[in-house]
């Protein structure tokens, strides 16, 4: 167990949690080929210590664990703020379990035996995003998330577009900033609930509806025809990060269109 190191400006960090140390080595090898900076730990409770103590972008967790059940660690890892990724390597191919994963708030897995080349893969996608949408958590990075010239300020928890300054309600603010965390993927409305409103959440996919028109209303240069939170066809929406070219819009004065516009 060592201190989070920090990597250079822009790439991600990375948890490793493994109790297998020729695995966790051959894991860190390749991830640190990749440029990532990487942790170690040999078990869920020094992961997650780790986790506590320096906010990562990623952790890869093995589920098999001594100890504390690398589920129950999932579901720790994924209560903290800012969440990091979650990728479950597991042993256990039983579909049941693939499930319960997802559902402790893993964002992906990977079955063991895996080739490095998988692993590193799914990392990849994982993280993908625009160069400007890497995340920087930790050490009072963390305050804001860039996707394109959308900026979404933890802080203030408001967002910026351009130089318009957008003023949100809390879930509207949870919505965007858990859209801003993964841009280009589609959600559905079911997911957007339990992610945003919370598993427990006793509400309708319409309350989902709603927010996003509001916010939709509030950061589309045309509500009517969305190009950032996009509807997807089959089902779901994403945000599509936009562009970093000055827009004209935001010359424009900041507000809703007037009531007597066309
Ligand atoms: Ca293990």
């Amino acid at each position: 167990m060592g201190e989070m190191p920090t990597g250079p400006s822009g790439f991600a960090r990375i948890l490793v949690i493994e109790d297998d140390p020729d695995i966790r080595d051959v894991i860190r090898m390749h991830l640190e080929k990749e440029q990532f900076a990487v942790a170690t730990a040999e078990s869920g409770l020094q992961g997650l210590a780790l986790a506590q103590g320096q906010p990562c972008t990623l952790v890869i967790l093995d589920l098999g664990l001594p100890g504390v059940d690398g589920l129950e660690i999932c579901r720790q890892l994924s209560a903290l703020t800012p969440r990091p990724l979650i990728l479950i390597l597991t042993a256990r191919s039983a579909e049941i379990d693939r499930v319960r994963g997802l559902d402790s708030g893993a964002d992906d897995y990977v079955v063991k035996p895996f080739s490095m080349l998988e692993l590193v893969a799914r990392v990849r996608a994982l993280l993908r995003r625009p160069p400007l949408a890497v995340e920087q958590c930790g050490d009072g990075a963390a305050r804001t998330v860039a996707v394109g010239s959308l900026l979404i300020d933890r802080w203030e928890r408001c967002a910026k577009l351009g130089a318009r300054r957008i003023e949100l309600t809390t879930k509207e603010f949870d919505l965007l900033l858990w859209f801003g965390r993964h841009p280009q993927r589609v959600f559905s409305r079911a997911e957007l609930l339990d992610a945003v409103w919370g598993t427990g959440y006793e509400g309708y996919e319409h309350t989902v509806n709603s927010h996003l028109n509001r916010l939709r209303a509030k950061i589309e240069h045309d509500p009517t025809h969305p190009a950032m939170l996009v509807t997807v066809r089959g089902g779901g929406y994403k945000l599509v990060p936009p562009a970093l070219e000055p827009m004209s819009a935001s010359l424009m004065p900041p507000g809703p269109p007037s009531a007597d516009g066309p």
